[in-house]
């Protein structure tokens, strides 16, 4: 807690006497990111997202910030590192690492997050496509996999396939959702099967080893992750398919 006045005190008697509205905190990062700009009237709504993504807008001269509600209980500390963030990215100026930091470790608390993935799970509208594709079914794919790769011991997610043919993001494996999503653009005769085949692969070593939390940045891929990739026997010939895609 570096530079929040309510905090520094050692009786910790001040900071319950030591109050801001949202408002006041986005008031006061403006004025220290502009100190000659005249304060826009703001606004601080917080909304029923359905993760915990926050936005700000200038709009006819008004400061609008949505912020998901997942956030309306976070300590003053955490508000104000986000209104670093929010007003830094509108105003293109660094935000200090210490806030980026300050708000990630607080995303990253264990309750925080498990917070964040009930709202998800509830929230979060999902259309999953089922497992049979035009050309491939995703279901033969992963229990042939499992069998080959996990002793067959990796308990089936939902499948599906993307709504759009992506390259951008082939797959992915959603854990709010329990469900492995393949991009539609390797349900076609002309992508070669192993191409798919290392895509599902690689999206359920996402389902045996876990995002890792310790750190204040997550690991998505950690190297236990990286090591059990390389048993994929046709790794370099797959990725070399997907980058022609
Ligand atoms: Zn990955």
């Amino acid at each position: 807690m570096d530079n929040t006045e309510g905090m520094r005190d050692s009786q910790g008697l001040q900071s319950s006497l030591f109050f801001e509205t949202p408002e006041e905190i986005y008031a006061r990062v403006f004025r220290e990111l502009r100190p000659r700009a005249a304060l826009p009237e703001l606004r601080v709504e917080f909304r029923r997202f359905a993760n915990a993504d926050s936005f700000i807008r200038l709009e006819e001269g008004r400061l609008e910030v949505r912020i998901s509600d997942l956030l309306a209980g976070a300590p003053a500390p955490v508000m104000e590192a986000l209104a670093h963030i929010l007003l830094g990215k509108l105003y293109r100026k660094p935000v200090p690492r210490s806030y980026a930091h300050r708000y990630r470790l607080y995303l990253n608390r264990r309750d925080v997050r498990r917070q964040a993935h009930l709202v998800r799970q509830i929230r979060g509208r999902k259309f999953i496509s089922g497992p049979q594709g035009t050309h491939h079914n995703l279901e033969e794919i992963f229990e042939r996999l499992n069998g080959q790769f996990f002793d067959g011991l990796l308990g089936r997610p939902q499948l599906g396939w993307s709504r759009r043919p992506s390259r951008s993001m082939l797959g992915h494996f959603d854990p709010s959702h329990n469900a492995i999503i393949i991009s539609r653009i390797l349900d076609q005769p002309r992508a070669p099967a192993v191409a798919l085949e290392y895509v599902m692969f690689h999206e359920m070593l996402h389902l045996r080893y876990p995002v890792d939390h310790a750190a204040a940045r997550r690991r998505v891929h950690t190297r236990e992750f990286r090591e059990a990739e390389k048993e994929f026997p046709q790794l370099k010939e797959a990725k070399e398919i997907l980058k022609q895609l």
